[in-house]
């Protein structure tokens, strides 16, 4: 299977998935959308009640906030990979379970082994806490961490900075950073990545 059916029978799986109570509250699954050669990944936490009744991610106010970041450094969402943790809206946008970030994540996982991207940016803490289990948003937001051959840079949530001004600041500041780090990133060694094993551990990290 090419790249593109990948993603598609990702998408195809996602919305028929059991796997997780989250499928309870769906009305669309947002298995996320982007070009499948995309250099960077953005992912966010799951959906709201927008991306559950479009079945596409970041389409509210913290799309719109997501769109303007990305025009101040020169990128519009068609160039980027856009996803979640969680493919199925929480009822009432509670907070993912872990249960239900496990049970999902198989579908990130074949993602980003499909598209390889150089960057991930993490949105809001429930991204940032998959790829970097053990740190804090205050201590390493901006920051790039290197992990599986990759840059895992951890961002605040647009929706937070929406709706804590003081953060707007922080999360522009942040932003301005990827364009240097993606060319970074460029010239990493290729990784090869094992096959997935769901029973994984997480990697050593290292300050890059
Ligand atoms: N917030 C998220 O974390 N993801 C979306 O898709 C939309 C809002
Ligand atoms: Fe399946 Fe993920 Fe939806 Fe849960 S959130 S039902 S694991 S697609």
């Amino acid at each position: 299977m090419n790249q593109v059916d990948i993603l598609e029978q990702i998408a195809v799986e996602v919305n028929k998935c059991t796997k997780c109570p989250l499928h309870y509250s769906r009305k669309n699954g947002v298995p996320g959308e982007g070009p499948p050669g995309a250099q960077i990944m953005f992912i966010g936490e799951g959906p709201g009640f927008h991306e559950n009744e479009q079945g596409r991610p970041f389409v509210g106010a913290a799309g719109r906030f997501l769109e303007e970041l990305l025009a101040t450094i020169n990128l519009k969402r068609s160039e980027v990979f856009i996803g979640n943790v969680v493919k199925c809206r929480p009822p009432n946008n509670r907070d993912p379970q872990p249960e239900e970030i496990a049970a999902c994540s198989p579908y990130l996982e074949r993602q980003i082994q499909a598209i390889k991207p150089k960057v991930i940016v993490t949105l809001g803490r429930y991204s940032m806490n998959y790829f970097l289990p053990n740190v804090k948003i205050g201590d390493v937001h901006g920051q790039a961490l290197k992990s599986k051959g990759r840059l895992i840079v951890s961002m605040y949530h647009p929706a937070a900075a929406l709706h804590q001004r003081s953060l707007r600041p922080t999360i522009e500041t942040d932003f301005a950073k990827l364009p240097d780090l993606i060319n970074q990133a460029a010239n990493m060694p290729e990784y090869s990545e094992a096959p997935i094993d769901e029973n994984e551990q997480p990697k050593q990290l290292s300050m890059f």
